[in-house]
């Protein structure tokens, strides 16, 4: 499959739900591409018109469906496919070329990916998946799906038993602004070794946090958000023979760049290429040991070597490439990664990059006044790329 290219076949499309204030999903669809991405907040009786408009008159090219409406769009579609007419539920609809209305549903891919980003083995395990919504339903049928040997779903004022070995939380307990909030003590469960949070806000959430300091996998739901709004974005685009293609993380020293594309590696079929790693591979030896023998202009000389060979090579498999924060202050470096794949700029604001960088080893932003020298010089280089996201 391929990642976006800067020929996107999808111009427009959206999220429908009641309220949508905390939704992720404009920021995670401008990975896939340039397309407009819009929530619409609707009432109850305001969503059967809004398909009409939106979607049979050929306004939107798809449309995501979240809370509390995946039920009723189900029961406005026209077709359904076999993942959605199982589940009962839809979260993507998008109009067939003879205009009626088809769903299905991309959140059991998400779980999937989930499971797959922690390594969970769920055969033969005992599960519990607190929630009995929409959610719950569709990780119930994932865990079933791929062999669990039980799946209970743990309603309000249940807990779960006490030999399950995977617990999911399909509830929104946790999230933002409630992040304080936590539905079990999840250190009472010696047993359960796998702890999936839907919940990806804040990431990661109080239960991953208490999960991973009791020794056990643990995994919030940003990698699930990711992949079903990528299998949203293929659904839509079609093409599944298009060629491989790159994505091209940059930004600021510590905006996220090798954490998103790590995320996205796990969430789609592309593989993850930190630029910095290839430097430490091909200089055999950590940066700051480069930056402390040859000084920056040493090491710049490796990263244009480095991301050269990157952009000569076409991927035979589509990929994201995190680059180093001043990669692209090269001109031809960067007219290289422009002309072999799209670049995304991750913006973050200065307090963030500085909590981040706080006690690091990065040879160019190792205290607050390096960084903000560094962030003063490069504002019109950063400023110059046409795709910004923000996404801390
Ligand atoms: P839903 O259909 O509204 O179901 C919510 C479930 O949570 C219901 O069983 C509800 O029980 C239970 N619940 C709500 N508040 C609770 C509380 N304070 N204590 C205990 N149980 C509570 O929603 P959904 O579509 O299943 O989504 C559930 C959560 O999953 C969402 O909040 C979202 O954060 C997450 N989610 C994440 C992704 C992703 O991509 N990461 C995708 C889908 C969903 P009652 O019926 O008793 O109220």
């Amino acid at each position: 499959m391929s990642a976006p290219s800067a020929a996107c076949p999808v111009r427009r499309a959206g999220l429908l739900g009641r309220r949508l204030g905390h939704s992720l999903s404009p920021q995670v669809h401008r990975f896939f591409g340039d397309y407009a991405y819009r929530l619409h907040e609707k009432e109850p009786e305001e969503v059967a018109s809004f398909l009409d408009r939106a979607l049979r008159s050929d306004a939107l090219d798809f449309l995501n469906v979240t809370i509390p409406y995946k039920q009723t769009v189900f029961a406005l579609c026209d077709e359904l496919s076999p993942t959605a007419r199982q589940l009962g539920n839809v979260n993507f609809v998008r109009r067939l070329a003879d205009g009626r209305l088809f769903g299905d549903n991309t959140d059991a891919f998400g779980v999937g990916r989930l499971l797959d980003a922690v390594g969970a083995d769920v055969r033969g395990c005992a599960c519990a998946v607190l929630g009995a919504g929409g959610a719950a339903l569709t990780t119930r049928a994932v865990l079933e799906a791929r062999g669990a040997a039980r799946v209970t779903l743990v309603c309000r004022g249940e807990t779960p038993a006490a030999d399950d070995e995977v617990i999911v939380n399909a509830t929104p307990v946790g999230m933002f602004p409630n992040a304080d909030d936590v539905r079990l003590d999840i250190a009472a469960y010696p047993r359960c070794r796998v702890v999936l949070d839907l919940v990806y806000s804040p990431s990661p959430t109080r239960l991953v946090r208490e999960a991973r300091a009791c020794g056990k996998k643990a995994a919030d739901g940003l990698v699930m958000l990711i992949a079903q709004a990528y299998r949203a974005y293929r659904l839509a685009a079609g093409a599944a023979d298009a060629p491989a293609s790159t994505l091209f993380l940059y930004g600021p020293p510590a905006s996220g760049k090798s954490t998103w594309g790590h995320r996205l590696a796990q969430a789609t079929d592309w593989a993850f290429v930190d630029l910095d790693a290839e430097i430490e591979t091909e200089a055999g030896r950590r940066i700051p040991e480069i930056f402390a023998a040859e000084g920056e202009d040493g090491f710049r000389a490796i990263e244009r070597r480095c991301l050269a060979r990157l952009c000569a090579a076409p991927p035979v498999r589509s990929r994201v490439v995190a680059l180093g924060g001043g990669a692209l202050l090269d001109r031809a470096s960067r007219e290289r990664a422009e002309a072999a794949g799209r670049i995304v700029l991750l913006d973050c604001p200065p307090e963030t990059l500085k909590a981040r960088l706080t006690g690091g080893d990065r040879p160019l932003s190792a205290d607050a006044g390096r960084l903000e020298a560094l962030l003063r010089a490069r504002a019109a280089h950063y400023a110059s790329f046409p795709t910004h996201l923000t996404l801390a």
